[in-house]
C-alpha cells in the first residue's frame, strides 16, 4: 500500500518511519522496515498500526544503516499477520523486498519455486517475487539486472523495491501499472509510492513511467525500461508545504 526507500547519510529508520507515517492516510493493516547491516539484512515487521512497529523498534532498535526500505500493507493475499507483513526475504535472507499491488500469477510461480526447493514463510503473492528476484540475483550478481529478469515474469500490477546485503547503498525499484517516484537529494536519494513519502526531506522529484526500473545510490538515480534501455525522467519540484 505505502512504499518508501532511502539511501544516504541520514538516520535511515527515522526517514522510513517518517515516510510511512505520511502515507498512513492511504489505509493499511501492517507495517515493516528493513535495513542493510554489515553484509546482512535486518528486518522488523508487525501486523497492526505503525505505532506497534515503532514501539517494537524502541524496545529493540535495528542497527544504524545507510540503506533501507519500508512498507505499510493493505492485505490482498493472506491475513494481516506479522509473517505476511512486508518486507519479504529472498536469496536465503540476503535480499529484502516490498510490494504494492497484486501479482496475479503468484500461485504458479510459487508452485514452480517450491518444486525447486524454495521455502515460503508467508501466504502472500509478494513472497513469490522475493524468491524469484533472489534466484535471479544468484544468477547475475547484480540487483538491477536481476530485477530486469524478474519483472518480465510477473503479471498483475506492482511497485517493487528491493535491496541485497551484498550491495549496500543500493535500492532498486520497478513499477508496472502502479506508481513509483524518485526523490533527489544531495548525497541521498529516496523512493516512494507517493511524494508524501519523502517530501519532508526534498521537494525535487520525478515520477517513473509505466514499466520502468530505477536504481538509487547516495550519488545517483538511474532509470531504464524493463529491457535496460536508459531513460531520463522529467524532474519537478513538489509545491507543498513540507512542514505540514
Ligand atoms: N498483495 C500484497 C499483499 O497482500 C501487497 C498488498 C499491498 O499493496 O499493500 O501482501
Amino acid at each position: 500500500c505505502g512504499i518508501v526507500g532511502y539511501t544516504g547519510g541520514r538516520a535511515t529508520i527515522e526517514v522510513l518511519l517518517e515516510g510511512l507515517s505520511r502515507l498512513e492516510y492511504r489505509g493499511y493493516d501492517s507495517a515493516g522496515v528493513s535495513v542493510i547491516d554489515g553484509g546482512s539484512i535486518a528486518l522488523r515487521k508487525k501486523g497492526g498500526k505503525l505505532a506497534v512497529l515503532r514501539s517494537s523498534l524502541e524496545v529493540a532498535p535495528l542497527p544504524a544503516s545507510a540503506t533501507g526500505i519500508g512498507h505499510t500493507r493493505w492485505a490482498t493475499h493472506g491475513g494481516p499477520t506479522d509473517e505476511n507483513a512486508h518486507p519479504h526475504l529472498g536469496d536465503e535472507g540476503r535480499l529484502s523486498l516490498i510490494h504494492n499491488g497484486i501479482i496475479e500469477n503468484f500461485a504458479a510461480l510459487r508452485a514452480e519455486l517450491e518444486a525447486d526447493g524454495e521455502v515460503f514463510a508467508s501466504e502472500t503473492d509478494t513472497e513469490a517475487a522475493a524468491k524469484m528476484l533472489g534466484r535471479a540475483y544468484r544468477d547475475t550478481g547484480d540487483l538491477t539486472t536481476a530485477m530486469q529478469r524478474t519483472v518480465g515474469r510477473l503479471e498483475g500490477q506492482f511497485t517493487l523495491l528491493a535491496m541485497h546485503a551484498e550491495q549496500p547503498g543500493v535500492v532498486v525499484g520497478a513499477s508496472h501499472n502502479s506508481p513509483l517516484l524518485v526523490g533527489y537529494g544531495e548525497g541521498e536519494h529516496f523512493l516512494g509510492s507517493d511524494v508524501s513519502a519523502f517530501v519532508k526531506f526534498t521537494p525535487s522529484a520525478a515520477a517513473l513511467d509505466n514499466d520502468q526500473i530505477v536504481t538509487i545510490t547516495p550519488e545517483s538515480a538511474t532509470v531504464t525500461d524493463f529491457d535496460g534501455n536508459p531513460s531520463e525522467p522529467k524532474r519537478f519540484e513538489v509545491d507543498w508545504d513540507s512542514s505540514a
